[in-house]
């Protein structure tokens, strides 16, 4: 007895082999048919025997392609025709797509085997892929996801290449990034303009090249990297001076698991997560004494390092290589370079050598990045791997919506239906160059997702260069603030329904109250939000040069704690009598020293005080030198249970450390002290906020949850005193997730009409 099946497969579908795999499986269950990506994702219709159409349908969410994500899958029974054989239809261009663009993948093992076979045509080709891995996102310029519509577009299949692209039995039929040495792209390399070799030679120059010390550029999956040999101490002080990153510490490609041991401590969930084809950089802590360079990642303890992603890279590191540093190509704080010709401009002054290739990256990605946690890991930095894939949401959104994010960490988002589409990873919006940026992966995630925003949300802060570019747009606008934004994100990641409270601890963002917040206890949900508790502020002189200087804060916080009497009473600072007056008064005034109730400036105070940076090269710097300097010591906290809630005294905890400073009490467990004090701060806090709320779940989201230290601190707290706790596992905790809380903040504004005139947000 036959029956036909109409069924509608919704998800990652397109350009991650799923047609094909449905024909193999139509074949194996013996069904006739046919299949294409129609409007709402993968279209099939297949006629059969009760038994293996329903066996045909349970297979396909089995036996999916690696890459392909399904949402849904409906069928329903429509009467059979009397079809034979099975075939696969061709895209359907112009109608409006819903389907997902697969992420970046890295190469499969089917395919480094084929590379590391001679007698394969393949053999050690540089841009092997399939079906199941390889590029995707960077390389897509427009709908329907075909290669004409990609940056091969421009390579003309060979015989052999056309015969596997249409052949449904093979690994590459419709993977549209096929080449082959015959017919695809091919690298070389060029020094001081100067074509030195081609195909292997360029390869083996390019080592040769690394190995004496000098700089290579190479042309990577969503841009250049820079690669150094990481023994080699002068190398990587002359990567430093030429990039202008003085201290931030750089990240490690290596070449497989065994390589990394002799480097970090590995744990399961940190090899799992090496592994993974999403290939992120993985944080772990480092091990004292492996023999790297001591310039990769001063006063760090830990230490970033990937495996190798693309077929390019594996080459690079069969050259001899267990590591290499690899950075990203670009002047600190500028999007990463991804054309030939900006590699040309922009890299000739960095690197000595440069590795291209003519396969073009339409949208530039940067690497992912995860710190390894007891917890499991978490997401710093959400790019390559990981985008465009959404994030969904509990309840949808009423239109489709688009969030800017923050200034620093940037990444927009697009919302339609129950998905969030967060950005890659933009940098920190300083720079027209970054501005451009935003601007251009804005146009592209449109495009390839076929979204046209209706309101636009953007950060409450004046001077945020994305909140400044969304009032000049002419389009309805919804201002969020930064900490509200922080604790819908996490509530959205996790879909929860009833509010919670949320520990919103990080650098800076703006307040409703024009103080600057960055230490609070929120309670609520994206819809409002009320502030119970915040550190008590203290004035940050000279505003953002203030989060430069620690020793600023340092003098801030001394200053509120002992009266006048702070000039004289504690000495720290290579500061002169002069400087510190001139502090003073500009405290005393309110001259350019706004307020704030920042968790990270009272890391930054603390690190200032016991001599570890009086001045750092980026944000958080002190704070991440004050974790390293406790590492491994896990001290019980000392906080006085303090009566009411509003500001919060952080008095006890300067005075422990100034006290212990005079004892001579070590670094070490001033630091340690210092972070369970604030642990316990915060944990009485919330015990305080429990009464008055009954609310028993806790969220931690801002960036101060980078520090695992605290963090377990914290936790530890918390779960003796029996919260439910929440952190980020699908964002950032710091800004890089703050354009996902947008999203929801709007969508919940929207839905309950509490938005009439969008340029007027409500503050709860
Ligand atoms: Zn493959
Ligand atoms: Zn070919
Ligand atoms: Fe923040």
């Amino acid at each position: 007895m036959n029956a036909r099946y109409h069924i509608n497969i919704n998800g990652i579908v397109q350009g991650v082999g799923f047609r094909p795999f449905v024909y193999r499986l139509a074949q194996e269950e013996g069904v006739s048919g046919w299949v294409n990506n129609g409007a709402q994702g993968v279209q099939i219709e297949v006629e059969g025997p009760q038994t293996n159409l329903n066996r045909f349908l349970a297979r396909i969410a089995q036996e999916k392609p690696t890459l392909a994500q399904i949402d849904t899958v409906q069928h329903e029974v429509i009467p059979c025709v009397d079809s034979s054989g099975f075939r696969i239809q061709a895209s359907s261009a112009g109608e409006k797509a819903q389907t997902l663009i697969s992420p970046d993948m890295a190469v499969c093992t089917d395919c480094l085997k084929d590379m590391r076979d001679p007698q394969n045509r393949r053999f050690q080709y540089p841009f092997t892929n399939c079906t199941n891995c390889g590029p995707r996102f960077t390389i897509i310029q427009g709908l329907p996801y075909d290669r004409p519509s990609t940056t091969m577009g421009q390579f003309e299949m060979c015989a052999a290449c056309r015969r596997e692209y249409e052949d449904p039995n093979d690994r590459r039929f419709h993977a549209q990034p096929i080449a082959c040495p015959a017919c695809g792209p091919h690298i070389w390399l060029e020094i001081k303009g100067q074509r030195i070799g081609e195909r292997q030679a360029a390869l083996f120059e390019a080592a040769q090249l690394i190995r004496n010390g000098n700089i290579l550029a190479l042309r990577g999956l969503g841009g250049f990297h820079l690669a150094v040999d990481p023994f080699n101490e002068k190398a990587i002080a002359c990567l430093r001076r030429r990039k202008h990153r003085l201290e931030k510490p750089f990240a490690l490609m290596i070449k497989d698991l065994q390589a990394a041991e002799a480097f970090v401590d590995l744990d399961a969930h940190s090899k799992t997560l090496l592994c993974d084809s999403r290939r992120p950089i993985v944080l772990m802590p480092r091990r004292a004494e492996s023999k790297l360079a001591q310039g990769l990642a001063p006063g760090q303890s830990r230490l970033g390092l990937m495996l190798p992603y693309t077929p390019l890279h594996y080459l690079l590191m069969d050259q001899g290589f267990d590591a290499l540093v690899m950075t990203s190509g670009n002047l600190s704080d500028e999007p990463i370079a991804a054309s030939n010709e900006e590699a040309r401009e922009r890299l000739a002054a960095l690197a000595d050598g440069l590795l291209l290739h003519n396969r073009d990256i339409h949208m530039r990605c940067d690497d992912s990045v995860f710190l390894s946690t007891e917890r499991g890991p978490l997401p710093i930095r959400r790019a390559r791997g990981y985008v465009p894939q959404p994030i969904c949401l509990s309840e949808p959104v009423p239109l489709p919506l688009f969030a800017c994010g923050g200034q620093y960490k940037a990444a927009h988002a697009l919302a339609r239906g129950n998905q969030v589409f967060l950005s890659q990873h933009l940098g920190d919006l300083e720079h027209l160059e970054t501005l451009d940026f935003f601007q251009e992966s804005k146009k592209h995630l449109q495009q390839t997702l076929e979204i046209e925003p209706e309101v636009l949300i953007c950060d409450m802060h004046p001077d945020y260069l994305s909140s400044k570019w969304a009032r000049s747009q002419p389009m309805p606008r919804i201002e969020v603030q930064h900490h509200h934004a922080h604790l819908a994100a996490l509530h959205a990641e996790h879909q929860l329904k009833d509010p919670i409270l949320c520990l919103t601890l990080d650098g800076s963002g703006y307040g409703p109250d024009r103080t600057i917040w960055g230490g609070e206890l929120l309670y609520g949900n994206p819809l409002e939000y009320k502030r119970l508790a915040w550190l008590e502020p203290v004035p940050m002189p000279g505003a953002a040069q203030a989060i430069y200087h620690p020793a600023r804060m340092a003098c801030a916080y001394l200053r509120a704690l002992l009266g006048p009497d702070w000039l004289t009473a504690v000495r720290f600072t290579s500061m002169n009598e002069m400087q510190l007056q001139t502090l003073d008064q500009m405290m005393q005034s309110g001259l350019n020293s706004p307020l704030t109730s920042s968790c990270g400036r009272l890391f930054d105070a603390v690190a200032a005080l016991i001599g570890l940076h009086e001045s750092v090269t980026f944000e958080g710097q002190a704070a991440m030198a004050l974790e390293a300097l406790a590492s491994g010591m896990e001290n019980q906290g000392r906080y006085p249970e303090q009566e009411g809630l509003g500001p919060l005294r952080w008095h006890p905890l300067i005075e422990a450390v100034l006290e212990k400073r005079a004892n001579g009490v070590s670094g070490r467990k001033i630091s340690a002290d210092f972070h369970a004090d604030l642990a316990q701060l915060w944990c009485s806090a919330c015990i305080q906020v429990r009464q008055q709320t009954q609310c028993n779940q806790v969220g931690l989201s801002g960036g101060v949850f980078q520090n695992s230290l605290f963090s377990r601190l914290l936790i530890r707290e918390l779960l003796q005193n029996h919260f439910e706790i929440y952190w980020h596992q699908k964002v950032p905790p710091n800004d890089g997730g703050l354009a996902l809380g947008q999203i929801a903040v709007a969508s919940s504004l929207l839905r309950n009409g509490r938005v009439p005139c969008v340029s007027q947000y409500p503050v709860a």
